[in-house]
């Protein structure tokens, strides 16, 4: 029967292909129905990963005898009841059966084990014992991560390209993951429309929903969708008449956007002669290739922290530097802003999730590097290093202290002094900018304008620390306003303030990309835009269309009301001259 449900539109376009569930997002599972006939080989594909596990243990266990008695006992107590937990028949037996009984593929099966095991252990009154819930899903992704091959990615699929992700959630670790895999869209019961696993779907290019609620339990494996990522809408198990409708909208859609590839290699400049700069962000070296599809005038925010995700060893110096040369020599003397690591909150590196109460405001960005100063300083040098062959800016993230503004830049001379020390070639005059992206900042800017060389304004945070609105968090959603007048007065405070200093001020949050406040942020001011490569060319065509002679007195009009109502309405009189072609 076909049914409707609403979320958030965090990427647009229209995709229309078959479900493809994946169970939480630490242990993301498919669930699909086998032939009858493929029933045996599944149990005894189970019980291979069982085998290459049990060999995993012990190899672990030798290891252990061999670094001697001190290694020994605690650790030899943690593989033994690994060992322990991976011969409960509970495990093996009963997934066995479940393959049997359900036909359904070896990871579901083992995915269902676990959660009865988990809930029967959060039964325990002792504390010690309830907590070795832990041990059980340890062992669980070992045989998932089996059962994959090597590390945990999403089962590959007969039809990957129709294959649409429906999940209850999905950490930006998990999203970034599709890069390597061509699925047509994704869709999840949780998260915001700037949460980070939104902002890699923009990335992505592909039509996405978030915030869908309860799509994971209502859609079946293999059901017809139709994602309209525009609209935020989902439907599942179209009738033939609205498949007609959905494939027409796709192909004009398709047509828009080719038509939108002509603007490729057009000086971005206003009507008014106002010249103003496209950059890009990226999230991983390969992104690049985007990045020069439209031509943009260099990458203003390169996520480096999406390199560190996914993995069990973090990237040394020299991988990071060969990653991020290859983005600086493709790029071709563009300028490449590298940010340092924004880790911690939503993008935890592997095995140090935290379970921080509030990990937005927690342990954070450059309060999470500077706390890791051997982490930092590592990536400086290969930043430090990859300048050399490019223009290459530093981006600080979440900066709002002097004292943090002090030891980072400290870090970075250290960073430099190691470089001459070993006579590596590197570049002595990067520039250093800071993220705005915490009220504080933005308030205080004096701080940065006298110690930086550039500033970006990350309007994702800064909105999120502005309103109290967990970006990530569906539930609050609809309270994230990038129109609300203190967003707006602290945008425009710190880009006129930023021109008085005499200091280049960008905007690299996703209000950027935004089409509908391109004209607002050049009337504050803004010559400077970074988003995804996916929207830069309909932010262009905003650009081409815009006075800012006459746009700007107005957008200063808006800034002084209080009523949200008006703001809006002000604003879509301001836009509406965009319609006009230019
Ligand atoms: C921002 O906060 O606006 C930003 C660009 O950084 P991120 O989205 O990675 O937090
Ligand atoms: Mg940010």
């Amino acid at each position: 029967m076909a049914f409707m449900l609403h979320g958030l539109a965090v990427s647009g376009g229209i995709a229309i292909g078959h479900a493809y569930l994946v169970s939480h997002a630490t242990l993301e599972v498919a669930h699909y129905t086998l032939p009858p006939r493929r029933v045996d080989d599944e149990v005894g594909r189970l019980g291979k990963a069982f085998d290459t596990v049990r060999g995993e243990l012990s190899e672990l266990r030798s290891g252990l005898f061999a670094d001697g008695p001190d290694a020994r006992s605690e650790l030899l107590a943690f593989v033994d009841l690994h060992s322990m937990i991976l011969d409960d028949p509970m495990l093996l037996d009963e997934a066995g059966e479940y393959i049997r009984s359900r036909r359904c593929n070896a990871e579901w099966a083992i995915k269902v084990q676990m959660d009865r095991l988990v809930e029967q252990f959060e039964e325990i009154d002792d504390a010690y014992l309830r907590s070795r819930s832990a041990d059980v899903v340890q062992v669980v992704e070992r045989v998932l991560k089996a059962l994959a091959g090597k590390s945990r990615r999403l089962s590959a699929r007969r039809r990957d390209t129709d294959s649409i992700i429906v999940a209850h959630d999905l950490s930006p670790a998990d999203t970034i993951q599709f890069k390597a895999q061509r699925i047509a869209a994704f869709v999840t019961d949780l998260g915001g429309a700037t949460s980070h696993t939104a902002i890699v779907a923009r990335s992505l290019a592909i039509p996405a929903l978030v915030g869908a609620h309860h799509a994971r339990t209502l859609i079946r494996d293999e059901d017809l969708l139709i994602v309209d990522g525009t609209r935020g809408v989902l439907i599942v198990n179209p009738d033939q008449q609205l498949l007609d409708e959905y494939r027409l909208r796709a192909r004009e859609i398709e047509i828009e956007r080719s038509k939108l590839r002509h603007l490729t290699r057009t000086e971005s400049t206003t009507l008014d002669g106002e010249s103003v700069q496209l950059f890009a962000n990226i999230e991983l070296p390969q992104d690049v290739e985007q990045v020069k599809e439209v031509d943009a005038d260099g990458i203003g925010l390169f996520r480096t922290e999406f390199l560190f995700l996914n993995r069990d060893l973090l990237p040394d110096e020299d991988e990071q530097f060969e990653a991020y040369r290859s983005v600086v020599q493709a790029m071709k003397g563009k300028p490449v802003t590298l940010r340092t690591l924004d880790i911690g909150a939503d993008k935890a590196l592997r095995g140090a999730e935290r379970s921080e109460a509030n990990p937005a405001l927690g342990l954070r960005a450059i309060r999470y590097c500077l706390a890791e100063p051997r982490m930092f300083v590592t990536q400086l040098r290969a930043i430090l290093r990859a300048a050399h062959y490019g223009k290459v800016r530093i981006l600080l993230p979440m900066v709002a202290f002097q004292h943090e503004i002090e030891s980072a830049l400290a870090m970075i001379a250290l960073a430099k002094q190691q470089l001459r020390d070993a006579n590596r070639k590197f570049d002595e005059r990067v520039e250093i900018g800071a993220m705005v992206e915490i009220p504080a900042a933005a308030m205080a800017l004096g701080t940065l304008t006298n110690q930086f060389d550039f500033l970006s304004i990350g309007t994702n945070d800064l909105i999120q620390y502005t309103l109290a609105i967990d970006r990530a968090d569906e539930a609050v959603a609809h309270l994230y306003d990038p129109l609300h007048p203190a967003v707006l007065r602290l945008v425009q405070q710190v880009i006129a303030q930023g021109k008085r200093a005499g200091m280049p001020v960008a905007v690299c949050g996703e209000m950027a990309g935004e089409p509908q406040f391109a004209r607002l942020l050049l009337g504050m001011g803004l010559r400077q835009f970074s988003m995804h490569p996916s929207q830069l060319l309909e932010v262009k065509r905003e650009v081409l269309r815009c006075d800012c002679g006459d746009i700007a007195p107005r957008v200063q009009k808006l800034l002084r009301s209080d009523d949200p109502v008006r703001i809006r309405e002000q604003l879509d009189r301001i836009n509406a001259g965009s319609a006009v072609q230019p």
